[in-house]
């Protein structure tokens, strides 16, 4: 489950995945402890899950027919469409 998408950073944060442990001292927070903190993930750090096989998937990058940039699905080949995740 994806928390927060920040676009402007190129960053994710997805539910229990690159959790961080903060240690808190008292002080200035009303609690002292361990707090657990889902800290932002890069983009390419994150895996995709191929639109056409369905499978947790490696991204490429090719040129298509018109010389564009294509991003595929190492898996399958199929090319991915911008919209997927
Ligand atoms: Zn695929």
């Amino acid at each position: 489950m994806v928390r927060q998408n920040l676009m402007e950073r190129d960053r994710v944060v997805i539910e229990g995945v690159n959790i961080v442990k903060k240690h808190i001292k008292r002080g200035r927070a009303r609690q002292a402890g361990i707090v657990e903190v889902e800290a932002p993930l890069h983009v390419s750090n994150v895996r995709l899950i191929c639109p056409s096989c369905s499978e947790p998937t490696r991204v490429g990058v090719r040129a298509d027919a018109d010389g564009k940039n294509q991003r595929y699905c190492k898996k399958c080949d199929e090319a991915i469409p911008r919209s997927a995740a």
